[in-house]
């Protein structure tokens, strides 16, 4: 039962139309709809790509790579790329093509494809001598072939040629211009009849070298035999990479094997005309896959877009701009001004700066921080010395002044030591001319009152030279020095001054010399400072407790000169005080003495400090690090 009689019977009839009506619409609709995609995308593209060798040899498989990724890239449609490799063309005699003729024609036959793709003189051949049983009315394109090899008596104006043009004698020309030494050429080629026949084209084409490089040919050797023979050429000779489908032993290259295996062991560089072998050859004029792609891919889209292939021609194409492989002019040692003008050189290694250059930059960066930040602690190093002398200085000026006044109050002292002295010359000038006046002076007696003369002379300068040295304006001067012998001049200052005041100032030299390294000037001034101070404070005390004493000892690797007095002592609300300047507790004090003695005592890298004595009395110690 139809469905039209199916639903006349279950509905009414009018009802059965109207739906009828609606199934109809629904299917112009759509159909429309899917010749509208189709018409966007277009109708799938069938295109057949047939290989001379194998796929994957070079260099064809580079051009089919590039070709392949132009047609997807440019074409409108949906292509259907499908590829075969007419593997017979390798063999050494070529073998029967009737078997693979039947694979195609059963493949295509009443499904021919769109545009037939050839790839490399072999195929094109191939698919000019079967045609009419494979693809009568299928347009062809004929790529990769050279112009010598395209067989024009059997082009149809359903084909387009695709036709380079391999100049070897610029190859040569290249050769003798970037190794002018050389001498021989050995030439790599395989032995398929291709090869053969491109064996006899240039050994004709090269005829006009003569005897300029003579060619040694490696058609008849297998390839290990090759690899053998090019570990090991005589100088000045270089490589020839022409073609290996198959070598004489009959053995198969796909790939790029077989040129690599020789750029691994040859001992010379090696030459070629296809930009394929680039990457292990030196380089020159070559073909360049890039313009026989663009060509061919131009010609299949326009033969599939309707153009007729009888309208579509291209000029031959030549080689391109020299090119050389940096890495192979370096380990060949190829002088880049040998190279034709205008040649690019690929693969240059960036070297250092292009390698690291944030790297590079980041590091110049920091060394010139540093040593902005060096140059800015030098200047700030040098400053801080200046700026040391120059307290040094002040420190020596104010020094002076403050010994001027410490000199002051000894200088009673100092007028009695010296009149002593001065007197006992006097009266002993006297006693000796009162005996020469007599009749017989005792001579000896007279001898011995001038001895005495001698020492008061001797005394009264010793007391002049002393103040005279501790008067003298010095600028601060670093010497070594016996500390032993810097306190005694102190102590012979004010000897006197004690001896007048009724006070017992005792010194307790050290055991051995202890050595230290400072200006015995102002370290006396400290001593001095000191040891007038404590005659000061034990100036009220009773008579049988006046008492200074100083010691000199060696403490670790420091001298220390310990200053005592049976005085008060300091209240112990001024023993944090007693250093700053203008601290004092005299009537007449001016409160710098303590002040300057720490200040000198620092200058040399010493401490000094202050303390009570238990059984009353103050004791200042000062430390200084003891040279050697
Ligand atoms: P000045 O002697 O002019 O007062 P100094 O700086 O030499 O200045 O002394 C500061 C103060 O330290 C003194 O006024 C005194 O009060 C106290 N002083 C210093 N040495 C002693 C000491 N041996 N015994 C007690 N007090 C001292």
């Amino acid at each position: 039962m139809s469905g039209r009689r199916l639903i006349a019977s279950v509905m009414p009839r009018s009802v059965a139309a109207a739906l009828l009506g609606l199934l109809l619409a629904v299917c112009l609709l759509s159909g429309a709809a899917g010749a509208a995609e189709r018409s966007a995308r277009g109708e799938l593209k069938r295109v057949l790509v047939l290989h001379s060798f194998g796929r994957e040899f070079r260099p064809w498989s580079e051009y089919a790579r590039s070709i392949k990724a132009g047609l997807e890239q440019q074409s409108r449609w949906p292509l259907d790329i499908q590829e075969h490799a007419l593997l017979s063309a390798r063999f050494n005699n070529p073998g029967p093509e009737a078997p693979f003729v039947d694979y195609l024609h059963s493949l295509y036959e009443g499904a021919p494809p769109d545009i037939v793709l050839s790839i490399g003189a072999p195929a094109a051949r191939f698919v000019q001598r079967y045609r009419q049983t494979l693809f009568p009315d299928t347009p062809m394109v004929l790529t990769v072939v050279e112009q010598r090899l395209v067989n024009r008596l059997d082009l149809t104006d359903n084909d387009v040629v695709v036709s380079v043009h391999n100049d070897f004698m610029a190859v040569f020309d290249n050769i003798l211009r970037v190794l002018p030494d050389t001498k021989t050429v050995a030439m790599v080629i395989g032995a398929s009849p291709l090869e053969k026949f491109w064996i006899d084209e240039v050994k004709r084409e090269l005829k006009p070298l003569g005897n300029r490089v003579s060619l040694t040919w490696y058609s008849d050797l297998a390839f290990d035999e090759v690899l053998k023979r090019a570990a090991n050429l005589p100088p000045n000779t270089v490589l020839f990479w022409g073609l290996m489908s198959v070598d004489a032993a009959g053995i198969v290259y796909e790939g790029d094997i077989a040129l690599r295996s020789l750029h691994a062991v040859a001992n010379a560089p090696i030459f070629s005309y296809q930009e394929a072998f680039f990457g292990s050859t030196v380089g020159g004029p070559m073909q360049l896959t890039g313009e026989t792609s663009r060509k061919t891919v131009d010609a299949v889209i326009r033969i599939l877009g309707g153009e007729k292939p009888a309208g579509i021609k291209y000029e031959t194409i030549e080689f391109g701009t020299p090119r050389y492989d940096w890495r192979e002019l370096q380990r060949w040692s190829i002088s880049e001004s040998n190279l034709p003008p205008g040649s690019e050189i690929m693969f240059r290694d960036p070297g250092l700066w292009e390698t690291y250059r944030w790297q590079l930059l980041l590091i110049a960066a920091v060394i010139l921080v540093q040593t902005g930040l060096i140059s800015v602690l030098l200047h700030e190093r040098r400053r801080r010395q200046v700026a040391e002398v120059e307290s040094l200085q002040r420190l020596a000026e104010l020094a002076h002044a403050n010994r001027y006044s410490t000199v002051g109050e000894l200088t009673t002292s100092i007028a009695h030591e010296l009149n002593q002295p001065l007197g006992s010359i006097l009266t002993n000038a006297e006693t000796a001319e009162l005996m020469l006046k007599g009749a017989s002076p005792d001579m000896d007696e007279i001898r011995q009152i001038l001895g005495d003369i001698r020492r008061d002379d001797q005394r009264a300068s010793e007391v002049i030279r002393r103040l005279r040295s501790v008067l003298k304006k010095t600028p601060f001067e670093i010497k070594n020095l016996k500390l032993n012998d810097t306190v005694r001049e102190a102590i012979g200052l004010v000897a006197a001054v004690a001896d007048g005041r009724r006070i017992a100032l005792t010194y307790v030299p050290p055991s051995t010399d202890l050595h230290v390294k400072g200006d015995a000037v102002q370290l006396q001034q400290v001593v001095l400072n000191l040891i007038i101070n404590a005659m000061d404070a034990v100036a009220d005390a009773d008579m049988r407790k006046r008492e200074v004493s100083v010691a000199t000892v060696r403490v670790g690797n420091r001298a220390e000169i310990k200053i005592a007095d049976t005085g008060p002592g300091i209240a112990s609300g001024d023993l944090a005080n007693v250093f700053n300047p203008f601290f004092s507790t005299k009537p007449q004090g001016m409160g710098m003495g303590l002040a300057i003695a720490k200040t000198i005592v620092e200058a040399h890298h010493g401490t000094i400090e202050v303390e009570n004595l238990p059984w009353g009395g103050a004791v200042f110690s000062i430390r200084l690090p003891i040279t050697r």
